[in-house]
């Protein structure tokens, strides 16, 4: 006997400069319940506006159809389906299967969005949005190095800088703290670009947006440290091990990273990085965007946590 539930969430949420193209005030997403016999798996499809190319609609449209065909046993294959659609779907399987274990890695980088404060002593692993001003934000990157010497940086211009510019960021860094940048997603408007930046630099560099363009395939290359895999944005869970599986081969780390999901989505992703990518510290740094945890607690987290029950957020939607 199989029952699936399917419901849409609001939750306020200040997404500052995470997000730079649209600010986002709520976030929307779906969360799905299958229940099998005395076995239920839950999952989340937050298709993240600008981010992904399905809107909510066109992923709620779509889970419906899934979720109507596998509550009457026909299985269909996640493959085909909207990135957001495939992961939340499979997340919800997987719990249903047991083949997500419980145990999460909830160490994250710690993301500082313009707030140095939460720099201190003990934080080994932060991560910087940069791409805004090349020379100022060097010099904050390397007063950081300087104050904090136990600190690895990741840090993210999301594509934003010309070759000029970036090189123009890297001159502030003192040589011998460049290898205390872990790497730099994407420093430049195009792959190639960051290629002849790291070259240049020696400042290693890892792919994130071009890990979801067309024909993505995964090769060694010379200063290419990493990948970061938004599962809610390439698709089910099978699909990202296979992207996981296929990095690991050839010595490049695999960084499991959020697309602002709710508590729910962001402990799955945490369980599915301590699974795949055990030796990587996660990017899942951002449920504080957000004021009310849904469902599922991160691990330390304070934030209050809405339920089923909490008419304020949830509509039932099938
Ligand atoms: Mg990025």
């Amino acid at each position: 006997m199989r029952q699936v539930q399917l419901y849409r969430y609001r939750l306020p949420i200040q997404t500052g400069v995470v997000l730079r193209k649209q600010t986002l005030t709520e976030r929307e997403g779906l969360i799905v319940k299958l229940q099998q016999n005395e076995q239920i798996g839950w999952g989340e499809i937050a298709p993240l506006p600008t981010f992904s190319e399905e809107s909510l609609e066109q992923a709620e449209h779509q889970a419906k159809a899934w979720l109507k065909a596998w509550q009457i046993g026909q299985e269909t294959e996640l493959g085909s389906l909207f990135p957001s659609v495939a992961f939340g779907l499979s997340c919800a399987l997987a719990e249903l299967n047991g083949e997500l274990g419980e145990q999460g890695n909830y160490q994250s980088a710690v993301l500082c969005y313009g707030d140095f404060a939460k720099f201190q002593p003990t934080v080994r692993l932060g991560k910087l949005k940069i791409g805004v001003n090349p020379e100022s934000e060097g010099e904050q990157a390397d007063l950081l190095l300087s104050t904090f010497p136990n600190l690895q940086l990741r840090l993210d211009a999301n594509r934003l800088w010309s070759l000029e510019q970036a090189v123009k960021f890297a001159e502030k860094i003192a040589n011998a703290k460049k290898p205390r940048i872990q790497f730099i997603e994407e420093p430049c408007q195009t792959p190639e670009l960051s290629r002849q930046f790291a070259k240049q630099t020696h400042i290693a560099i890892a792919w994130d947006e071009t890990v979801r363009e067309p024909n993505f395939l995964v090769k060694k290359e010379q200063n290419l440290t990493a990948i970061v895999l938004k599962p809610t944005l390439i698709g089910s869970i099978e699909k990202c091990k296979s992207l996981i599986e296929q990095a690991h081969n050839l010595g490049i780390t695999v960084v499991i990273s959020s697309s602002l999901e709710s508590s729910l989505g962001l402990t799955q992703l945490a369980r599915v990085a301590f699974q795949y990518t055990p030796n990587s510290t996660p990017g899942l740094d951002t449920l504080n965007l957000m004021q009310h945890q849904l469902l599922r607690e991160w691990q330390g987290s304070a934030l209050p946590l809405v339920d089923e029950q909490s008419q304020f957020v949830w509509e039932v939607v099938l």
